[in-house]
């Protein structure tokens, strides 16, 4: 499991989501986190992060987004030199299932449906953390 100083970047339009998110990620213990609001702004904390020698080390973001969608954020830091390793999950709908493949393709970590509950995000970070460090 990801080591609970792990610095982590919620990414979605819905301060709800975000809030439950983080919520989650408090009871598993995690403390780093820091959110944004669409994939645009989360490539800024990214880069700023990274700046900063403080660099982000798992991001959980939602699928669809105005600006920058998720699927888009991923590809983009998959194609980077800094970022290409980065764990990074997908929160997806229903209705967005369909298109997992694509990000299956473009080197998602997991994806995890909504809505989910605490014991499957649990587990999707286990898996997360495995499919990166326990090769
Ligand atoms: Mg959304």
């Amino acid at each position: 499991m990801f080591p609970t100083s792990t610095r982590i970047l919620i990414v979605d339009d819905m301060a709800s989501i975000r809030d439950l998110v983080r919520n989650q990620l408090k009871v598993l213990g995690f403390t780093e986190i820091i959110e944004s609001e669409d994939g645009v702004l989360a490539w800024t904390v990214l880069e700023n992060q990274y700046a900063q020698a403080n660099p982000i080390e798992l991001v959980i973001s939602d699928w669809n987004m105005p600006k920058m969608k998720g699927l888009d954020l991923l590809k983009k830091v998959r194609s980077s030199q800094v970022f290409e390793q980065l764990p990074f999950i997908l929160l997806t709908s229903e209705a967005e299932r369909e298109q997992v493949t694509e990000a299956v393709m473009a080197g998602v970590s997991q994806y995890i449906v909504k809505p989910f509950s605490g014991k499957v995000f649990e587990e999707k970070l286990k898996t997360a953390y495995q499919k990166h460090f326990k090769k």
